[in-house]
């Protein structure tokens, strides 16, 4: 038989020849641990090193590849030394360069008069041919195949990497190692891309110009194949071994519920339930997603899910991000739920866990006052006496559990171990993008496999569905409830704020209410953040004297923050001077002006967040973007805010500008770093990836 030698791509680098400690450090330092990480260190760029532009044909601003011999060099000083610029002169045969750095000196060590140097820069001048900081490679006559006459690969460094030194390695790790390469899932066939193996090789030793982008491509596919496949697989797991209760409900509750709402669902929220109710019906644990743009009225129809699930008998729960959403949501479902003889209960950071039956009157001491006022509110369960947490036997007694069956609503909290509620049938997320997957899924191991519904406003672009929220299925509410006012959305220079604060002043007379967006302060509750805020509060309170202005912002404790809301709400202040704890979920109808300053900071999706606030009610609402637009990109950016209040539009703008991290959310740590794919761009790359990773499960059954 004969042996095989097998390379080890774990292999840590320092077991390569020629890569002692200090080097591996470094290598650690561009993220490179293993020969694996090697292979895959990308080129930043390339340089076509078999043909060099003449140094006579130079266009002035022009990023050019010339190589030539150093004929001068020196340093010349000046201001007492402080100041300086070191020169070479390049010579090509055919006409002269100057490469020049400035204020560092010591860059004379690295050039002597008689070396080759290919440089890479722009032409900043053409009398005499110049580039400032080009980068440089001096060249060995016995340099030919790896770093001269081909496609040279340039890659990110580390401090004391040189490019020489990290190439030769790559060529040389390639040489021994590529044959260990191995087809990631040799059973999922692309017949038109190259191997993995050769893949890798192309990466890095381009023998044509397309080739880096084919090697991209091939690279990437295995990303989103790998992306792929544990959606899928997770997706499939569960449908085959997952089972749950089955809670459609019998509309017993549904039906007087939405008799006293107010309004009558839109054509979108009842086909929405539909979904739902169909999900929840069926032995397998639904997975939905209900995505649909700010004040499309997603709550009510999270209210009749958990309807479902409680007149099934069992409890639901309802995580929001923010305790004001959270204790919003309260609000609004003790005053649905109370009549109809429902507990609500509220678990947020401030408040502890109550157990499942505590009395709410047995309150300990030292409960801050709102707590004492009864944030657990549970009516006088008529069937129970004993409120003692029921027990399995009990789940054949319907009337029962109905008039015990709660609802949670909190924040966090309902993740800590602490809360643990029995007979969990529903997990409903609000604003799910301001949650990690991970997060995500420790609420729903609560329960065995509790029906989950997440809910969020972000439109997502169908490349990001298809990779963050492949394992759930989505619902979309694409319309809004009638009678909305619509909202006019202004940007403006800071220098115009007068005028604008008249504008308010004349909607304040008239009855409105507004927000005010002071984005200077990331909401981390920094003091020195606080202070600007404060600051920011005495000159609003003065502008808009005698109009009250209310403060918000995340360094208040709970009870103070909901005092501002009840203030707000109540319209005993008419404006609120907030940092972004208001982006999501806050639901005042009479709101209808919102001011952004230094909007230029927000991405777009974030400002179609926040803008979300307004346009509630049946009045006109107008949202004014402040904004010192330096660059015209800055100024095209704020423009599309301006044009569209369609969620849609903006978020796939806000995907291609800003990448997609905006519209993960902050802590989407469910997914692998991508190395060669781009969310943004790779559309058609991620479908690819989705339909062999279906064709290769199914063929697995
Ligand atoms: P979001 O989808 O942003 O969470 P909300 O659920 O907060 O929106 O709904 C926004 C407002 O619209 C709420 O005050 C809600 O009561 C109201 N609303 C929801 N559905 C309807 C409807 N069908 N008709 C009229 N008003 C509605
Ligand atoms: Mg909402």
């Amino acid at each position: 038989m004969a042996e095989r030698i097998s390379e080890d791509l774990n292999a840590p680098t320092h077991q390569l020849r020629g890569v002692g400690p200090e080097r591996a450090a470094q290598l650690a330092r561009l993220g490179i641990h293993s020969v694996g990480d090697l292979l895959l260190h990308r080129p930043s760029r390339y340089e076509d090193r078999r043909h060099f532009a003449r140094i006579a044909d130079l266009q002035l601003r022009e990023a050019s590849l010339a190589c030539g011999k150093i004929v001068a060099s020196g340093v010349k000083t000046w201001k007492e030394k402080t100041r300086s610029v070191y020169e070479f002169i390049l010579d090509d045969g055919s006409a002269r360069l100057h490469c020049r750095w400035w204020n560092l000196p010591y860059m004379e060590k690295y050039f002597s008069v008689g070396d080759t140097v290919v440089v890479y820069g722009k032409t900043v001048s053409i009398r005499p041919r110049t580039i400032d900081h080009p980068e440089t490679e001096i060249i060995d006559a016995l340099d030919g195949s790896i770093h001269l006459n081909r496609i040279t690969p340039i890659y990110p460094l580390t401090d004391g990497l040189q490019q020489r030194w990290l190439r030769a390695l790559i060529w040389n790790v390639l040489l021994r190692f590529e044959s260990a390469v191995a087809e990631p899932h040799p059973e999922i066939r692309v017949n038109d891309l190259p191997t993995r193996a050769n893949a890798i090789q192309m990466l890095h030793f381009p023998k044509d110009s397309n080739d880096a982008e084919i090697a991209r491509h091939r690279l990437a596919l295995d990303e989103f194949i790998e992306m792929q496949l544990s959606i899928q697989t997770r997706r499939k797991n569960l449908e085959s071994r997952a089972r749950t209760s089955p809670c459609a409900g019998d509309n017993h509750l549904i039906r007087p519920f939405l008799a006293e709402l107010g309004f009558t669902l839109t054509g979108a929220q009842t086909r929405v339930l539909r979904e739902i109710r169909k999900d929840m019906a069926g032995p397998h644990p639904m997975r939905r997603l209900l995505q649909g743009d700010v004040g499309a009225g997603k709550t009510v129809v999270a209210a009749c899910a958990v309807l479902m699930a409680l007149e099934s008998g069992m409890n639901a729960a309802i995580m929001a991000p923010t305790e004001i959403l959270a204790e919003q949501h309260w609000r609004n479902f003790r005053r649905w739920f109370e009549p109809l003889g429902l507990g609500v209960e509220l678990q947020t950071g401030s408040q502890k866990t109550a157990s499942f039956g505590k009395d709410s009157s047995g309150d300990p001491p030292g409960q801050s006052r709102l707590e004492a006022q009864g944030r657990t509110a549970r009516p006088a369960c008529s069937n129970c006496d004993n409120p003692s947490p029921l027990t399995i036997n009990e789940v054949a007694l319907p009337s029962r559990l109905e008039a015990c069956s709660t609802l949670y609503i909190g924040t966090h909290a309902l993740i800590e171990e602490a809360f643990a509620p029995e007979r969990l049938g529903l997990v409903v997320i609000d604003e799910q993008h301001k949650f990690g997957v991970t997060q995500r899924e420790e609420l729903v191991r609560k329960g065995a496999y509790p029906h989950l519904l997440v809910m969020t406003a972000t439109p997502i672009p169908r490349t990001l569905g298809l990779t963050l929220y492949g394992d759930l299925d989505i619902s979309v509410i694409d319309q809004a409830p009638a009678g909305r006012g619509r909202i006019k959305t202004f940007v403006r220079q800071p220098t115009s704020l007068p005028k604008v604060w008249d504008f308010m002043r004349d909607k304040l007379r008239q009855g409105r209410q507004g927000y005010i967006v002071y984005s200077r302060v990331e909401d981390t509750g920094s003091t020195a953040g606080l202070k600007a805020v404060v600051h920011e509060f005495d000159r609003l309170r003065e502008v808009f004297a005698p109009f009250k202005v209310g403060l918000l912002h995340g360094g208040l404790k709970g009870a103070e923050k909901e005092a501002v809301m009840a203030a707000f709400r109540a319209n005993q202040v008419q404006l609120l001077l907030s940092t972004t704890v208001i982006e999501v979920g806050l639901d005042v109808a009479n709101a209808t002006l919102m001011l952004v300053e230094n909007a230029e900071q927000f991405g777009l999706a974030q400002l179609h967040q926040l803008r979300g606030r307004i346009g509630r009610g049946a009045e006109d609402s107008f949202c004014i973007l402040i904004a010192e637009a330096k660059t015209a990109e800055a100024k095209s950016r704020l423009k599309i805010m301006q044009e569209t209040t369609d969620g849609f539009r903006i978020a796939e703008e806000d995907l291609r500008l800003r990448g997609p991290g905006e519209l993960l959310g902050r802590q989407q740590s469910g997914a692998p770093p991508l190395r060669f794919g781009d969310l943004a761009q790779d559309r058609e790359w991620i479908e690819r990836a989705r339909g062999l990773v279906q064709e290769h499960l199914r063929s697995k059954i």
